[in-house]
């Protein structure tokens, strides 16, 4: 396993990740044997939460790591709402630890943040005393967030110097955060990478993606990975996995590959740039034009021909179109036109909508 070092913690992160929230819900024994094989394999860090899996990702991590987490980078999460107060936080960081089964932290993330809840964590009385606390009484090593707020509002809150690791969406296809990723970078914030195979998606074949990193890629997960590893402020890639399979794949492919150098990265940045120009080109996914009242889904038919067309996802494209329900599909279009003035990219819906319909009929 290759590891990084994760922002200025002084620790060193496994380059592949757990996210536990995709654990098997119903094969404890089989939740068990994927952490220890990962921790076998030298993955270090295991993203963890009380209410992923119905309430089971603690309980089905904690049958894995059989109480270890010295030497981990095991972490928790919880969110911060109006009513929470140092005391009902600390309540909360005690309780994931006791399902965990451990008596230390490496990490604790403040989850689902935003920056209009930056008052409620650091208000007097709120929840990040009872992080401070935990700190200084050794419960805790370090504090990050995550969540899913806008770019710029993440950047301001890797600028407040509060957290030690930001995580984040990022992939190929998805790259809103490239801007708050390089400022942690700049600060000496760890950054994690959620969804380095946007949900599974880029784990279809796309030749387009694997060609895209120079020397190739075996698969559209390598080049997944390899793109937002080779990202010099990224940590570590954070993939959720439930098989066995599934985590000897992504562990061969974090083993296996080099950083791209800093030309190639380029290179590779400036073919990306050039596939969201098209991708503009065609819809933003914004929304705007929505809803139709005749049912069709228009983002939605727009995106799977945009994954096809830009990005080659040829047979997931089709995949998705065939299991979009009847109504939202590109053919439910009566061309009435009132979709059109609503679109502030004055795209032809209509007429993009045909060629949805006649890639896919
Ligand atoms: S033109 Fe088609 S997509 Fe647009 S509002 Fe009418 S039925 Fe819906
Ligand atoms: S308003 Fe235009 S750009 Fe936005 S989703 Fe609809 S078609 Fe796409």
């Amino acid at each position: 396993m290759k590891y990084r070092p994760l922002g200025k913690t002084g620790l060193q992160v496994s380059a592949l990740a757990m996210g536990c929230m995709r654990l098997p819900a119903d094969n404890p024994d089989l939740a068990a044997q994927i952490i220890d094989e990962a921790i076998a394999a030298g993955v270090n860090y295991f993203e963890t939460t009380r209410g992923y899996i119905e309430g089971k990702c603690q309980h089905l991590t904690a049958g894995g790591l059989k109480g270890r987490s010295r030497g981990l980078i095991v972490s928790g999460k919880a969110k911060v709402i109006v009513e929470t107060t140092a005391d009902s936080y600390r309540r909360e960081i005690e309780l994931q630890m006791s399902i965990l089964g451990v008596d230390y932290l490496e990490f604790f993330q403040v989850g689902w943040f935003t920056l209009d809840r930056l008052e409620m964590l650091t208000r007097k009385g709120g929840a990040l005393e009872a992080l401070r606390k935990a700190q200084n009484e050794g419960l805790i090593g370090h504090i990050g967030f995550t969540g899913h707020d806008k770019p710029e509002h993440f950047t301001r809150l890797v600028e407040t110097g509060i957290f030690d690791s930001v995580t984040m969406p990022y992939s190929l296809i998805d790259r809103r955060y490239e801007s708050t990723i390089k400022r942690a970078g700049e600060l000496g914030v760890g950054v994690v990478a959620m969804c380095p195979v946007a949900g599974g998606l880029l784990a279809a074949p796309s030749a387009t993606l694997q060609k895209l990193i120079p020397g190739g890629a075996a698969t559209t997960a390598a080049a997944a990975l390899r793109f937002v590893l080779s990202n010099p402020a990224v940590s570590s890639a954070c993939s959720g996995m439930n098989t066995l399979e599934q985590l000897r794949e992504n562990v061969a492919t974090a083993n296996r590959f080099d950083n791209l150098r800093p030309s190639e990265w380029a290179q590779v940045q400036a073919i990306l740039n050039e596939f969201q120009t098209i991708q503009k080109r065609f819809c933003t996914t914004c929304g705007y034009c929505m809803p139709c009242p005749h049912g069709v889904d228009i983002p939605g038919n727009f995106k799977i021909y945009i994954y096809d067309h830009v990005f080659g996802l040829r047979s997931w494209a089709r995949n998705q179109y065939e299991k979009m329900e009847a109504g939202k599909r590109a053919d439910g279009c009566t061309g009435c036109g009132e979709c059109e003035p609503k679109c502030p990219n004055n795209i032809p819906i209509r007429e993009q909508l045909q060629m949805v319909q006649k890639q896919y009929r």
